[in-house]
């Protein structure tokens, strides 16, 4: 059985074909923009015009035709209501065109689900840490529930915009390692853990107002001091989450796990609390169509499709509304 995976939650449009046992191709073209934000009437059309471009590649590399493919899965959830959109579409149209069903998979979980494939772990703990999502995911009582999470900015957001305060442009987060192996001191910064959630504005904060304009602090001090406050964040309710739950392996998603420091940082907790860690290779980490391919293939052997007629997208699903039925 042939899934062909779309992704398109936000600036990256991706397709993936993938046979069961291989994925054979995971193609992406991601919308940037030279200067300040991202726009999502730009992003929309950004996606137009690569997406037919993308599924010739992607059919090319996989030495395949559309009418191979035999179900199509696209991200459905959550993400920006305009770039969903375009998936939605593109999903529907490459569907009724080959008559064959659709299945809605939600991105977060794909994170999750595509480190657990590769690492061939049974039940796994997920910190996802990406750019607009942070949370700490595991399965509990037939759905992936959320353990801690950001209650204000993705932690990539985050470093995107204070590499943007240090006019390192976009995207910050590998900007920001790269300058954090220059540091001499560390700056104690406000740690924001509260109760399993973290937060980072008030953090941003401090840095513009408090350190910016000093002249004894640099920019490698304030990045290596910002990677270890905000990874450890993240691993203080990783590792509380883990007590809690009592799960044994550890898997790392999202973009902001390409970070050396903190799979650095993850790994060493594992290895103290004697528990299995997994950090999938970076074209899985990013946001990709191959994790939405793995997924789909996954939930539509257990029997979930659709039909075009009722596909849907929703931007703000989270991850705990989703049941969770092909386990
Ligand atoms: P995603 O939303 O999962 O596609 O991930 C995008 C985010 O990952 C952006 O905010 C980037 O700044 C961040 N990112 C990518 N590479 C790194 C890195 N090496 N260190 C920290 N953040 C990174
Ligand atoms: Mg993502």
């Amino acid at each position: 059985m042939i899934v062909l995976g779309i992704e398109s939650t936000a600036h990256t449009f991706g397709i993936a074909i993938f046979d069961g046992k291989k994925v054979r191709s995971n193609i992406k073209d991601v919308y940037k923009t030279l200067q300040g934000g991202l726009i999502p009437r730009e992003m929309a059309n950004h996606h137009i015009e690569v997406c037919y471009e993308l599924l010739e590649r992607a059919l090319k590399e996989s030495e395949l035709k559309l009418k191979d493919i035999d179900v199509v899965s696209y991200s459905a959830s959550p993400g920006i209501g305009h770039s969903l959109r375009i998936g939605l579409l593109f999903a529907k149209i490459i569907s009724e065109k080959i008559k064959v069903p659709l299945v809605p998979v939600n991105h977060c979980i794909a994170h999750l689900e595509v480190g657990k494939y590769f690492s061939e772990f049974e039940n796994p703990l997920l910190l996802y840490a990406s750019g607009a999502n942070t949370q700490i995911i595991a399965f509990n009582n037939g759905r992936y529930r959320v353990f801690g999470e950001t209650l204000d900015t993705g932690i990539g957001n985050f470093l995107d915009s204070l590499g943007y305060l240090l006019g390192f442009g976009f995207p910050g987060g590998p900007k920001i390692y790269e300058e954090s192996l220059k540091a001499q001191n560390f700056i104690k910064l406000p740690y924001s853990v509260k109760g399993m959630d973290v937060s980072f504005s008030g953090i941003l904060t401090y840095i513009r107002t408090r350190l910016l304009n000093d002249p004894s602090v640099t920019k490698a001090d304030i990045c290596y001091s910002i990677q270890e406050t905000v990874y450890s964040m993240l691993l203080e309710v990783t590792e509380r989450a883990i007590a809690h739950t009592g799960i044994k392996e550890l898997v790392l998603g999202g973009g902001v796990a390409m970070n050396k420091r903190l799979q650095e940082m993850s790994k060493k907790l594992c290895e103290d609390l004697n528990i299995k860690y997994f950090c999938p290779e970076g074209q899985y980490l990013m946001d990709n169509a191959g994790m939405i391919a793995i997924l789909g293939y996954k939930m539509y052997k257990s029997g979930i499709k659709m039909d075009a007629k009722h596909a849907y997208m929703d931007p703000y699903e989270r991850t705990d509304d989703v049941d969770v039925t092909w386990k």
